[in-house]
């Protein structure tokens, strides 16, 4: 059976999975006064609290299995965290019951446009680009899906000429059915969540389903600087339009970092969009990142002024090398989500010269030398903090000066106190925070006070 949500409804619906978005599933049907199971591996006492503080604690539900009592429905909501091999689904895929991820939903019910953003990392980031430049383009348009915020709880109010600028991880992907974005970005491809699939090809293909209903009518934007990637495109190129970026890639529609500016071919037409030092947001991966957002910004009818506009509006993610400010000519990021020595490098490298980084935290046995290079081409000094303080000294104390805190707040002062005019303090702990914190939320949100603290003595003088 399928429901066009227009003249035919479904009569009874099972949610697997009672998170935010099963439960915002859950909601939307509840209002169109459709019968609704909840279904939730977790214990009875977990889901009625979860029920209770969504409102939801009359709705009938079951708890630590599945039952067949899932399959009197006429459609399953799936949520993402919940496997798509469940034996009860299989169940019910032989029954000919209809499973989609709440993606599919939110697309079935939506009289707007979808662009979607999928990949590996640089999702969230890329997704709120390109709501900034929708703003900014004064586009009716919402940001949702993967990064928080369900795509169902907003849909149902938007208008035919709106945008859904939709976070797709691969996990929604895997039950889609008539899912259709205007157009889909696929930003990166790491070997990261191997742990649910069998293998990376899998795991590639699941990735790859964001385009299985791609016409000429529709626009795939890719990686130019990932070869599996650039494969795939190719391939794709007679079913659908292909824009790459990253890369000027002869004879395609293109958006390309080069001296600094991003530059774009698109429908004929040579431009370029901005001067990425006018962003906020740092580094060579936000740049490729901003690529990515413009080209469907593009597709979405914003203009090249108001892209502008939006991406230099944009402060970054909370605790992402998120920019906090600028004291006496000193601009302060938080990046208190990198908790790997990767990450430290991405941070790192993000700035010319006169970093003056603060790290440390809990040790997870990361290898440090992976930063050794970079520490010598852009770090002035080094403070550390907590209990990977001892090991990143003896790492980098040869190299440039290394200074020791006990707390985060001695270790912001000492960051100022070295800097000069033009140097940036970086806090990317590299590390994770339960020695000192709750979460890296709280560590990052502690920092920001504190230098936004020091940035109001300092006005006071
Ligand atoms: P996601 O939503 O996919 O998890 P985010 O936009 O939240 O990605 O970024 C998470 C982290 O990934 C960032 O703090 C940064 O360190 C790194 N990152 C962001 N964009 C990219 C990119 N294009 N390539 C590589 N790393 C990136």
């Amino acid at each position: 059976m399928q429901f066009d949500f227009k003249t035919s409804f479904p009569k009874s619906v099972s949610i697997i999975g009672a998170a935010r978005s099963g439960l915002a599933a859950a909601l939307y049907f509840l209002d169109k006064g459709t019968r609704v199971f909840i279904s939730d591996s977790c214990s009875d006492e977990k889901l009625k609290n979860e029920l209770i503080s969504k409102g939801l604690s009359n709705v009938e539900h079951e708890s630590g299995c599945h039952s067949d009592k899932v399959l009197n429905c006429d459609l399953i909501i799936l949520s993402p965290g919940v496997p798509s091999n469940l034996p009860i689904l299989i169940k019910a895929k032989d029954m000919g019951i209809p499973v989609w991820s709440e993606m599919e939903l939110g697309f079935r019910v939506c009289k707007g446009t979808f662009l979607a953003i999928t990949g590996s990392t640089g999702k969230s980031t890329t997704v709120s680009l390109l709501g900034e430049a929708l703003k900014a383009g004064d586009k009716e348009s919402i940001v949702a899906g993967n990064i928080g915020i369900p795509v169902i709880s907003l849909v149902p109010a938007l208008s035919e000429s709106s945008f859904v600028a939709a976070e797709v991880s691969s996990f929604q992907l895997e039950n889609i059915d008539r899912f259709h974005p205007k157009a889909a970005a696929v930003l990166n491809f790491m070997k990261n969540h191997l742990d649910r699939y069998d293998s990376e090809d899998d795991y590639y293909n699941a990735k790859k389903e964001i385009a299985r209903n791609f016409t000429k009518d529709n626009y795939l934007v890719v990686n130019a600087d990932d070869p599996r990637l650039v494969q795939w495109a190719r391939q794709m190129q007679n079913q659908t339009n292909i824009i790459f970026f990253g890369g000027n890639v002869d004879g395609y529609d293109c958006f390309w970092p080069q001296n600094g500016r991003l530059y774009y071919r698109f429908y004929g037409t040579d431009g370029s969009i901005l001067n990425f030092e006018n962003m906020f947001i740092k580094g060579g991966h936000n740049h490729a990142n901003a690529c990515a957002a413009a080209a469907l910004a593009k597709v979405a009818g914003v203009s090249d002024k108001m892209i502008e506009v939006g991406f230099c509006r944009f402060k970054g993610l909370e605790h992402r090398l998120e920019y906090v400010s600028s004291i006496g000519g000193v601009s302060c990021y938080n990046d208190s989500k990198s908790t790997t020595a990767e990450s430290m490098l991405v941070a790192v490298s993000a700035f010319p010269k006169g970093v003056q980084l603060i790290a440390g935290g809990r040790d997870k046995g990361c290898d440090f030398s992976v930063l050794d290079q970079a520490v010598k081409k852009y770090v002035k000094n080094i403070i550390l903090i907590g209990e990977a303080a001892e090991r990143m000294e003896k790492q980098w104390s040869g190299l440039v000066p290394v200074f020791r805190a006990q707390t985060l707040r001695e270790a912001v002062n000492i960051a100022f106190e070295k800097s000069t005019s033009g140097d940036t303090v970086v806090f990317s702990p590299g590390c994770s925070s339960f020695d000192m914190f709750k979460n890296y939320e709280e560590r990052g949100s502690v920092f920001r006070e504190l230098v936004n603290e020091l940035g109001n003595r300092e006005n006071s003088l």
